[in-house]
């Protein structure tokens, strides 16, 4: 159901319907079927390795990877909206299959822009030629994430995580934790402080860290709420050596992570999205098709006003999300503003879409086998994904009002 016109180009059209079929095809009949797997404990036996190989064969692995390596070209100035039309696609068969791949497209982004020719072609030929090969962005430490988001610029802030200069290359030593992919992926972009002593953005590099490095280790797999189909990691770097090739940024990393940053906000709240739409799909139909009190569930009046309330909350987040992927597309000034809200607004109200969903279903709703719990998991772990809600409110203060914001992080007076 799509009740306005997004102005979408042919091609967006053409790649919306291929993943749409897929997502009916494929990941539908699948997750009916086996709606238990999500629940192994070892991470291997989860998701089948014939989907992440399907998803590869339609293309929706590699978006991001440019041309000439092998990706699929996208209109330049329609590239996030294209990603979100995507992203929402895939996440309304299953969110953590669409975590998986949009961590492929985000990171490819990054690598496109900040790394060198060499680099572009060893890990985006590998990417293109093993379908199987996901793509990791690691920031988050134990020490916290919102500092990093909040853009807490003092030295008490920086990153534990610390790559000291040798001779030939770098030394990292340190712990990222609840990393997307983190227990899958070959290839890390690590964050690492390199200058103690200053504020985080001007102190912190970044790093290319295939799996395969000495000294790296995936310390474990978190079993998560929800996205359960894409693995989070831990990580462990102790005494990782990396040459100086692999350094991808030095000292202004995170300032250099605004090129993932933005179009990752819209991808991620458009995967949300992508959730709250099986939501309201799954509740129209239920609603229209079972009887209580003597008559059709939406002929109740309490339910239909329910029903009307989730399709508009999936509309007003579809219309600020492409809003934002607009801006973000035309390099507008709102867009800093414009991606904050979308996370944000996503992030809360697709979660009562979800909720409206579990109580219109009763008791059914509960059921594990019937999958519309899952929603409600799947959409409530994103109110902690690329920033909190109230970390990504300050940012959305801090974009409409930056001379008279405020300070929200530093030491107590
Ligand atoms: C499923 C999942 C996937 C993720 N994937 C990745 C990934 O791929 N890569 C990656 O690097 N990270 C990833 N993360 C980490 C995520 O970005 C962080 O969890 C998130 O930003 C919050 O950081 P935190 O957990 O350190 O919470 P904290 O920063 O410890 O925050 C705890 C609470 O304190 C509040 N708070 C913090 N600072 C302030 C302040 N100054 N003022 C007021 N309130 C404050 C927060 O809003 C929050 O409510 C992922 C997380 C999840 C759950």
């Amino acid at each position: 159901m799509s009740i306005f016109d997004l102005d979408l180009t042919d091609s967006q059209i053409m790649m919306r319907d291929v993943c749409r079929k897929f997502v009916d095809n494929t990941i539908a009949p699948f997750l009916k079927d086996n709606w238990e797997v999500e629940w192994q404990m070892s991470p291997e036996d989860r998701m089948p390795s014939h989907i992440l190989e399907e998803s590869d064969k339609i293309g929706i692995r590699t978006l991001g990877v440019p041309e000439e390596y092998g990706g699929t070209p996208l209109e330049k100035n329609q590239e996030v909206r294209t990603f979100a039309i995507i992203s929402e696609e895939i996440a309304r068969g299953d969110s953590g299959l669409a975590d998986k791949l949009v961590q492929n497209w985000k990171v490819s982004v990054l690598l496109r822009e900040l790394a060198n020719k060499d680099h572009q072609k060893k890990w985006f030929e590998k990417l293109m030629s093993d379908p199987s090969f996901l793509f990791a962005h690691a920031l988050t430490e134990p020490k916290g994430a919102s500092d990093r988001w909040l853009g807490y610029n003092a030295p008490e802030a920086a990153m534990d995580t610390k790559a000291v200069k040798v001779d030939g290359g770098w030394v990292i030593n340190g712990r990222k934790h609840y990393i997307s992919n983190g227990y899958d992926a070959g290839l890390y972009v690590i964050y690492a402080n390199t200058s103690p002593g200053l504020g985080m953005m001007q102190g912190t590099s970044s790093f290319i860290v295939p799996r395969d490095t000495e000294g790296f280790r995936v310390a474990r797999c978190n079993e998560t709420v929800g996205c359960r189909f894409m693995n989070n990691g831990e990580l462990e770097l102790i005494d990782c050596f990396v040459p100086d090739e692999n350094l991808l940024c030095e000292g202004t990393a995170l300032n250099k992570a605004g090129i993932y940053f933005r179009p990752g906000k819209i991808i991620q709240a458009a995967k949300n999205l992508g959730v709250g739409q099986s939501a309201l799909e799954k509740t129209a139909e239920y609603v229209q098709t079972y009887s209580r009190g003597g008559r059709l569930l939406i002929k109740h009046q309490v339910v239909a006003s329910r029903l009307a309330d989730m399709a508009t909350k999936v509309t007003a987040v579809r219309s600020l999300v492409m809003k934002a992927a607009q801006a973000v597309d035309m390099k507008s000034e709102d867009a800093e503003a414009l991606c904050n809200m979308s996370k944000v607004f996503a992030s809360q109200e697709i979660l009562h879409v979800c909720q409206n969903a579990m109580e219109l279903h009763g008791g059914m709703g509960a059921m594990l086998d019937v999958g519309i719990e899952k929603l409600m998991r799947d959409a409530s772990i994103f109110l902690h994904m690329d920033a909190t809600v109230d970390i990504s409110h300050f940012k959305i203060v801090k974009a409409l009002w930056p001379e008279n914001a405020g300070i929200y992080a530093g030491p107590e007076n």
